[in-house]
């Protein structure tokens, strides 16, 4: 089988690694630069968009942030999962909002904004603190602006008014500042038959709202929350293919943040933590082979590595320290690459990390730093 990813970076590359034993093969769909490349060596495959959809069994996407006109082509084929609404709820604040409250599940008090009115009107009913968040081509942290006190109002509106101006479509979703606890991620898979299967619940820590580190726990009641909330959301789409959805914790208490249609970082942890990874599984929904075993089979952490292009030797040399470069380019902050840790207890999960921490800068690694001191404290 052929599938055809559209978006070229670190996610259609790990699909394609994980496709490759299932003689699963893959291209992969530039959207910024219109072009077909292989997904491992960006090599350009002389292809139009139109040919390599008809050259393609499946159709799917890396990212939510794609052209609707792109997304009509490929939809129009019949051939692209999950499926076209999905993608789009999960790049439009406004459709994910609608798709949560429809599907029942709960979420962030929040408002729309288009106008002056509107922000007001967002003041009385959300109140402050709130976080305001651009509706369309936010990710990680990006579009958004935390408004903490009544005189911030006037230059925070300033800047949203930009922001509002940038595009005919564009709008701000204002959401109820969360003390959460902490925040947790499902990622699982739902099959064009139905079947839905889950991992385990991935702890993350963002900086600067960049995830940083993902570790899998064992919490059984938060669990059963979650896979409600996804099972839910799942159904509500039809959807096929592996999606994620990240939560906050209130006390005990998941409140949705937001959905990624698609394999996540937060999932990354997978490759060597669960039996079948989340890469392999999206691939097998897609094209409607059986699901794989979700199961964890080792205690597993992922950190992320942003902006920096080499480790210390000594972490491949550790017994359980797995690499995963993108093959990018270095630019500051950018994702570019990942390390999975695996230990066959928590104990020792811990003691690797403080051990990773030692061989990696502080500046650049903040949040295992500040993980292996709190283990250490
Ligand atoms: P997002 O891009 O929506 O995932 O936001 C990036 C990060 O900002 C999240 O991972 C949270 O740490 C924080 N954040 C987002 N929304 C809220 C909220 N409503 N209340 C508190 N923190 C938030």
């Amino acid at each position: 089988m052929h599938v055809l990813v559209l978006g070229s970076g670190q996610l259609a590359r790990m699909m394609s690694l994980a496709g490759a034993p299932l003689n699963i093969t893959m291209s992969a769909y530039d959207v910024t630069t219109d072009r077909v490349v292989h997904p491992l060596t960006q090599a350009v495959i002389e292809q139009t968009l139109d040919q390599a959809i008809a050259a393609a069994d499946v159709i799917t996407a890396e990212f939510e942030h794609i052209p609707h006109d792109i997304l009509a082509i490929c939809d129009k084929s019949g051939k692209f999962r999950p499926s076209t609404d999905a993608i789009k709820a999960g790049g439009d604040r406004r459709l994910e909002k609608t798709l949560l409250d429809n599907s029942g599940v709960k979420n962030a008090t929040y408002y729309v904004i288009n106008n002056r009115a509107d922000f007001d009107a967002a003041i009385q009913h959300v109140g402050i603190p709130m976080v305001l968040k651009s509706a369309l081509g936010g990710y990680d942290g990006k579009g958004q602006w935390r408004l903490k006190d009544a005189a911030q109002v006037d230059t925070i509106w300033q800047e949203m008014q930009e922001c509002l101006n940038s595009s005919t479509h564009q709008a701000i979703v204002a959401e109820q500042f969360v003390p959460f606890d902490r925040e947790v991620s499902l990622v699982g898979a739902r099959s064009a038959s139905g079947e839905v299967a889950v991992y385990p619940l991935a702890e993350n820590i963002h900086v600067n709202g960049v995830l940083s580190l993902s570790t899998a726990i064992d919490a059984p009641e938060l669990q059963e929350q979650a896979k409600k909330m996804f099972t839910a959301v799942a159904n509500s789409l039809d959807y096929i293919g592996v999606l994620a959805i990240e939560f906050f914790d209130v006390n005990g208490e998941l409140l949705v943040n937001e959905i990624a249609p698609r394999v996540h970082n937060s999932g990354h942890w997978t490759q060597q933590g669960a039996e079948v990874c989340q890469f392999e599984n999206h691939v097998r929904a897609v094209c409607g082979l059986p699901l794989g075993s979700t199961k964890l089979v080792r205690e597993t952490a992922m950190i992320n590595i942003l902006g920096e292009d080499t480790l210390p030797n000594a972490l491949l040399a550790m017994e359980g320290c797995h690499i995963h470069w993108y093959g990018k380019d270095k630019r500051p902050g950018r994702k570019m690459g990942h390390i999975n840790v695996t230990a066959d207890y928590s104990g020792e999960l811990q003691r690797k990390l403080c051990e990773i921490a030692d061989h990696l800068d502080e500046n650049a690694f903040p949040a295992v730093h500040e993980v292996a001191q709190k283990i250490r404290s």
